[in-house]
C-alpha cells in the first residue's frame, strides 16, 4: 500500500507527523471529555438517553477516524489549514453543546468542557478564528438558555444562569486572547527556527566551499585527503595552477581575472564529472577544488598514476582547446599540472610537495603540460 510518506518532501513528512501527534493529543482530549460525562451520568446527574449516548460516542469515533484517514492519506494537504484544527473544534463543540443541553445542576461543572476545546486551538488558530470560536461557545450556551427560558425549562434561577452566561463568555473571550498571543509565539519561533536551519545550512556551505568557483575549498579538499588516506587504498592528486594568470589580471583586470577562474571551475567539473565514466575507477568520484588563488587540487580516490594522468591530461585539453568567453571577450588560458600517486604511510604533505614539485617541472618545461612523478621513485620525473 502506499502510504503519504512516499511521496512528500522529508518536510511536508515531518509536518504531517507532526499533525498526526497532534491528533492523537485530540483523541486523548476526547477520552477525557468522555469520561467526564460517563462519571457525570454515573451520578445520575446528567440523564442523556442511553441511545442518544451511543450515538454520539459513535459519531465522535466516526469524526475522529476521517480526520485521521484524511491525514493519513495526505487529504487533508487539499484544505488551507491541513491541521484541520478549525473543524475539529467546531464539532467538539456542537458536542458539548449537546451534551450540555441535558444537564441541569451539573452544567456549570460541565462549562468546563469548553475549556479544553479552546485549549486545543493553542496549536493552530489565527485570532479570527479563535475569537469566532469564543463568540460561537458563547453564543451557543446564550441560545440554549434563550431556549430554556422560551419554553420555561430553566432549572436555576434566572438571574444565576444569566450571570453564568456572561462569565462563561467573558472566559471563552480571554481565553481566545491568550490562546491567540501563544500560537503568534508558538509561529514566530518555528519562523525564527526555519530561518536558523536555513543560516547553518549556508554556513556549512560556505565553510566548505570557494564562494568564487563554487568548488569545494582547500580545507574540504584536506579532508577528503585525509578520508582518502585513511581509507588505505592507492589514490592519487593533480594540483593545477593556470599558466601566465597574472597576465590576464594586468590586461584585463581582477574582474575577468575571477570570470576566468570561474569558467576554469566549471569546464573542469563538467570534463571530471562529465558522462565519460573512465575518469571514475571503482565508481569512486573525483573531487576538484580551489586550493588557493589561481591553484586547484583534483584528488583522485582509487586511481593509480596512470588513470590520473588521463583525466589530468583531459582537464588540460578542454582548457587549452577554446578561449574562455569573458566581459572582455574571449580570454585564451592554458593550465600545467603536476601528478603523483599516494605511498603507503606516506604523510600528505609529502604527496602534495611531490606534486608540487611536478607542477614546477611542467611551469619549468614550457607550461601547458602534465608532469608527474613515478610512484615507486621519489627523484624521477617522467
Ligand atoms: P605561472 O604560469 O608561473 O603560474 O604564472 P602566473 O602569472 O600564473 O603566476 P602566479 O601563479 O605566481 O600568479 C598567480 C596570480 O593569480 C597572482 C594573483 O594576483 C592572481 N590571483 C590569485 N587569486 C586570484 C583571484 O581570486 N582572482 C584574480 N583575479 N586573481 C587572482
Ligand atoms: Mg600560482
Ligand atoms: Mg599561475
Amino acid at each position: 500500500m502506499r502510504t503519504w510518506r512516499n511521496q512528500l518532501s522529508p518536510a511536508e513528512v515531518s509536518r504531517q507527523q507532526t499533525r498526526l501527534r497532534r491528533l492523537r493529543l485530540g483523541v486523548l482530549g476526547w477520552l477525557v471529555a468522555t469520561a467526564v460525562i460517563l462519571i457525570c451520568r454515573s451520578t445520575g446527574l446528567l440523564p442523556i438517553p442511553i441511545g442518544q449516548q451511543l450515538a454520539l460516542h459513535l459519531l465522535a469515533a466516526l469524526f475522529l477516524l476521517g480526520l485521521y484517514l484524511l491525514t493519513h492519506f495526505n487529504l487533508n494537504l487539499r484544505f488551507r489549514d491541513p491541521s484541520l484544527t478549525l473543524p475539529h473544534l467546531l464539532f467538539g463543540v456542537f458536542i458539548a453543546l449537546w451534551v450540555i443541553s441535558h444537564a441541569g445542576e451539573v452544567r456549570p461543572i460541565l462549562l468546563l468542557l469548553f475549556s479544553m476545546v479552546m485549549l486545543y486551538g493553542i496549536f493552530r488558530l489565527r485570532a479570527a478564528a479563535y475569537y469566532g470560536l469564543a463568540l460561537t461557545v458563547s453564543s451557543g450556551l446564550a441560545l440554549l438558555v434563550a431556549y430554556e427560558i422560551l419554553t420555561d425549562s430553566l432549572s436555576r434561577p434566572l438571574k444565576l444562569v444569566s450571570l453564568e452566561v456572561v462569565i462563561f463568555a467573558i472566559v471563552m473571550f480571554w481565553t481566545a486572547f491568550i490562546g491567540t498571543y501563544v500560537s503568534r509565539l508558538r509561529q514566530s519561533l518555528h519562523q525564527r527556527n526555519r530561518e536558523l536551519e536555513e543560516a547553518s545550512r549556508r554556513l556549512k556551505h560556505l565553510a566548505h566551499h570557494d564562494e568564487l568557483t563554487g568548488m569545494v575549498n582547500r580545507r574540504r579538499l584536506l579532508t577528503l585527503l585525509e578520508q582518502a588516506q585513511q581509507k588505505g587504498t592507492p589514490f592519487s592528486v593533480a594540483m593545477f595552477d593556470l599558466d601566465h594568470f597574472k597576465r590576464i589580471n594586468d590586461r584585463y583586470g581582477h574582474g575577468v581575472g575571477d570570470e576566468v577562474l570561474a569558467e576554469f571551475a566549471r569546464r573542469v567539473e563538467r570534463e571530471l564529472r562529465g558522462e565519460d565514466q573512465s575518469v571514475r575507477i571503482d565508481d569512486s568520484i573525483t573531487e576538484m577544488g580551489r586550493f588557493g588563488g589561481e591553484e586547484f587540487l583534483a584528488l583522485f580516490p582509487d586511481t593509480d598514476l596512470e588513470g590520473a594522468l588521463r583525466a589530468t591530461e583531459r582537464v588540460r585539453r578542454r582548457i587549452q582547446e577554446a578561449p574562455f568567453a569573458t566581459s572582455a571577450g574571449p580570454v585564451q588560458c592554458t593550465t600545467s599540472a603536476g601528478v603523483a600517486e599516494s605511498r603507503a604511510g606516506e604523510p600528505l604533505k609529502c604527496l602534495l610537495t611531490r606534486a608540487d614539485q611536478a607542477l614546477y617541472e611542467a611551469k619549468f618545461d614550457g607550461r601547458d603540460r602534465i608532469k608527474s612523478e613515478p610512484p615507486g621513485s621519489p627523484e624521477g620525473a617522467d
